[in-house]
C-alpha cells in the first residue's frame, strides 16, 4: 500500500477546519505526518486537554482516512496540549467538594439577579441537587432577605483542626452574604480590598462541604468585585439575567463581553429575560410587552449565546422575595414552572459547557491594560 502524505494532509486540513472541530485548534496545529508503511502517525496540537475532545478527534480523523484513502491504514494520533492564552493563566483551584460554580450576573442593578440567584437555587434544591449560594452583592446584598435569613450570623465550625464559616441553612440551601456582616439599616461602603478580603473569606475560609453547585449573586455591572472573583475562582459559567429594555440590554452585552474577555473566558451558559410580560389574572391567555418583546432573545441570537427562558413579571414573584419565601418553593404553579424550566435550560448548557470545554481556571490579570474593557 503507498500512502501519500499530501492526500493525509489535505484530508486533516479540511477536517480541522469544519466548524465542529474549530474550536479545538489555534492556528497550525499540525506538527508532523509521518508515513510507516500502512502506517500513518500525525501529531496534533490541541487546546483543549480533555479526554473526550482527544477522542472525539481521534475518531473522526480514523473515519475520514479509512473512508477516502483506505480501510486497511493504521492511524495513530498524538496529542500535543497546548494553549496560546497559556501565559494569562494560572492553575485553577477549586474548592474541594463543589463540583459546578455559576455566577448570576446583571449590566444594571434592579432587573432581577437576586431573584434569579434566590429561585435558580431553590429550583436546583427541589430538584435533589446539592446547593449554596454566595451573595457577593456588595451594594445591596438582598439574598438574605429573599431566603428568609436576615440577621442570621454564621458561627464556626472546626473543620480538620481549622475554624471555618458555616453557611447558614434555609430550603435546602446553604447561604453565606455579605449582608451578614452589615447590619441592615448601615449604607456600608466596602472599598475594593475590604470586599475582597470578605468575600475570600466566605469562599475559602468557609465549610460548605459537598456541593454540586455553587451560586454566587455578582454584584450589578462589571466591576472589581468581577475581577476578584474570576482571579480566585475558577467558575465553571455565568448566566446573565436582563430586563427587556434598550437600557439593561446594552448593560447585559458589557458583561457578555467581560465573561468572554481573552483574558478571563468565562462560559456564558445563557441570559435569562426577566420580567418579560405580564399576564392580568383577569384576561390568563393575554401578554402584555410592557417593556418590549424579545429584547433578550434578540440579544441572545446577536451574541451567539444561548437563551434560557423568559420569566413574567408577576405581583407574586416581587411578594415570594420580599416574604423571603421564593416562587420556585410553590408546587406546580406558572411561576414556579417558569423557574424550573430556566433552570432545566441552564442545566442543559451546563451540560453541553462540560461536554466541549476545559475546565475555566483562574485568571491572573497581568496588566490594567487588560481589563480596559472592563472598566469601560
Ligand atoms: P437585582 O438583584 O438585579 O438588583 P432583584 O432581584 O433585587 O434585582 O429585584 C428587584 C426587585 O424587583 C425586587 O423587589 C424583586 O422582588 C422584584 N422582581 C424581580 N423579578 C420580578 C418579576 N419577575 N416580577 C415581579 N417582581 C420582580
Amino acid at each position: 500500500m503507498k500512502i501519500n502524505k499530501k492526500d493525509i494532509l489535505r484530508l486533516l486540513e479540511n477536517l480541522l477546519n469544519d466548524d465542529k472541530l474549530k474550536s479545538f485548534f489555534e492556528a497550525d496545529p499540525i506538527k508532523n505526518i509521518n508515513v510507516f508503511g500502512d502506517e500513518v502517525v500525525i501529531d496534533l496540537i490541541i487546546n483543549n486537554p480533555t479526554l473526550q475532545a482527544r477522542k472525539k478527534i481521534d475518531q473522526q480523523i480514523q473515519q475520514l482516512i479509512h473512508k477516502q484513502i483506505n480501510s486497511e491504514i493504521k492511524v495513530k494520533i498524538n496529542f500535543e496540549y497546548k494553549s496560546l492564552k497559556k501565559e494569562n493563566l494560572i492553575k485553577g483551584n477549586p474548592i474541594e467538594g463543589i463540583k459546578s460554580i455559576i455566577a448570576i450576573s446583571s449590566g444594571k442593578g434592579g432587573v432581577g439577579k437576586s431573584t434569579l440567584t434566590a429561585n435558580l437555587s431553590v429550583s436546583l434544591s427541589k430538584m435533589g441537587f446539592k446547593v449554596g449560594v454566595l451573595d457577593a452583592d456588595i451594594y445591596g446584598p438582598s439574598i438574605p432577605t429573599m431566603l428568609d435569613v436576615e440577621g442570621s450570623r454564621p458561627l464556626s465550625t472546626n473543620v480538620d483542626g481549622k475554624s471555618k464559616m458555616k453557611p447558614i441553612e434555609n430550603y435546602g440551601v446553604k447561604i453565606l452574604s455579605i449582608g451578614f456582616f452589615t447590619k441592615p439599616d448601615q449604607a456600608v461602603i466596602w472599598r475594593g480590598p475590604m470586599a475582597t478580603k470578605a468575600l475570600n473569606q466566605m469562599i475559602f475560609d468557609a465549610a460548605w462541604g459537598d456541593l454540586d453547585f455553587l451560586m454566587i449573586d455578582l454584584p450589578p455591572g462589571t466591576g472589581d468585585i468581577h475581577l476578584s472573583i474570576v482571579q480566585s475562582l475558577p467558575l465553571t459559567g455565568s448566566v446573565v439575567v436582563s430586563t427587556p429594555q434598550n437600557v439593561a440590554l446594552d448593560a447585559a452585552k458589557k458583561g457578555i463581553a467581560m465573561f468572554r474577555q481573552e483574558n478571563i473566558k468565562v462560559p456564558v451558559l445563557g441570559i435569562i429575560e426577566n420580567m418579560s410580560y405580564f399576564t392580568p389574572n383577569e384576561l390568563p391567555k393575554n401578554k402584555y410587552y410592557i417593556f418590549g418583546k424579545s429584547g433578550a432573545k434578540n440579544l441572545s441570537e446577536d451574541m451567539n449565546v444561548p437563551f434560557l427562558g423568559e420569566i413574567p413579571i408577576e405581583q407574586s414573584i416581587r411578594e415570594s422575595g420580599d416574604f423571603g419565601s421564593p416562587a420556585s418553593l410553590q408546587d406546580k404553579t406558572s411561576v414556579s414552572s417558569a423557574f424550573e424550566l430556566v433552570t432545566k435550560k441552564m442545566l442543559n448548557e451546563l451540560i453541553k459547557r462540560n461536554k466541549n470545554l476545559p475546565p475555566t481556571e483562574v485568571v491572573r490579570i497581568t496588566s490594567m491594560s487588560g481589563c480596559s474593557a472592563i472598566n469601560n
